[in-house]
């Protein structure tokens, strides 16, 4: 009995096994006619600044328009586009959006930054550099308005690689953000080593403000530091204007998170722009 049964959960496991296997070999040839056929779009999500009071960039957040699931978010399909190695080319399509994005921007007068997130397959390949001077240069971005966003975690894979690129990307005027921190591999001891230009909370601690003692210490400890380092921070997640406020009691720089908006498509980020400064002006 014992026997048949455990031969029941092997083939359940089998089973559910084999039902990744194709849903994952299917996702990735999707994924390879989606970026033929265009299917992807970066969306736009506001960063407001707290002490200024207006929105000063966005964050560059993915989707797919699936012809049959319709729109799709990465958590539906970035990990298995890492495992695949589809990331790179979907990565660099990334990039290459954001960075025209920008451009269009700056070309309007708008004084915007980008943030882009990487993955670390990405970040850690030979052509990231080569690819990010290029853009830089082909679309004249200005110094310090491209951000690249990674996790800490990722970051740490090679911590003397990273270091130098780092430094390189600054010398380009490139910034480099840690995303999610507060969630991964610590890196207090390398904080003050990299060139790290932002610090991104992560967006647990400040959904957890309301009721968490823990989670205000935490998060006035983040603050306090990030200012004695002087890197710039944002808060992920902003949700109520109860956690606004206690962010910006504590000199919190920047916010993002649903209570300003969502990500949104490039028109409507436009028309949320221009609809903020209008209200600003009565
Ligand atoms: P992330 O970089 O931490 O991005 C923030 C995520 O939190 C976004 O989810 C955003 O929509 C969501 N978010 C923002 N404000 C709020 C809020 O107030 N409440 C809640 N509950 N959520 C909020 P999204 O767009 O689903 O992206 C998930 C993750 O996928 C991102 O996390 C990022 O790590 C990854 N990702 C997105 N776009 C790209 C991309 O182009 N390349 C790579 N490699 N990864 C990407
Ligand atoms: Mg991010
Ligand atoms: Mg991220
Ligand atoms: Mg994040």
């Amino acid at each position: 009995f014992a026997k048949k049964k455990q031969g029941d959960a092997i083939q359940l496991f089998n089973n559910a096994l084999l039902n990744t296997f194709k849903t994952d070999a299917k996702i990735e040839r999707d994924l390879q006619t989606a970026l033929k056929g265009r299917e992807f779009e970066l969306y736009y999500q506001p960063l407001k600044d707290l002490k200024q009071r207006k929105y000063i960039g966005a964050e560059a957040l993915i989707r797919w328009h699936h012809p049959k699931s319709g729109v799709l978010y990465p958590g539906a399909f970035i990990d298995i586009a890492e495992q695949t190695g589809m990331i790179t080319a979907i990565g660099e399509w990334v990039l290459e959006a954001a960075c025209k994005q920008l451009n269009l921007w700056q070309h309007h007068n708008l004084n915007l930054s980008m943030h882009v997130n990487v993955s670390a397959k990405q970040f850690f390949s030979a052509s990231l550099y080569d690819q990010v001077w290029q853009l830089v240069t082909r679309y004249r971005l200005k110094p310090n308005t491209l951000i690249l966003e990674i996790t800490e975690t990722e970051l740490m894979e090679d911590v003397v690689y990273a270091t130098n690129l780092c430094k390189e990307l600054a010398e380009l005027g490139v910034g480099l953000a840690i995303d999610d921190f507060g969630t991964g591999y610590s890196s207090m001891r390398y904080l003050k080593q990299f060139p790290i230009s932002k610090l991104k909370i992560d967006r647990s601690f400040i959904s957890d403000l309301g009721v968490s003692h823990e989670s205000r210490e935490i998060v006035s400890a983040i603050i306090a530091m990030a200012s004695a380092l002087n890197i710039s921070l944002t808060a992920e997640g902003v949700e109520t204007t109860e956690q606004e406020q206690f962010l910006s009691g504590l000199n919190c720089h920047q916010a993002q998170g649903f209570l300003y908006s969502p990500a949104l498509r490039e028109a409507e980020f436009s028309a949320f722009l221009e609809e903020s400064l209008l209200q600003k002006l009565h």
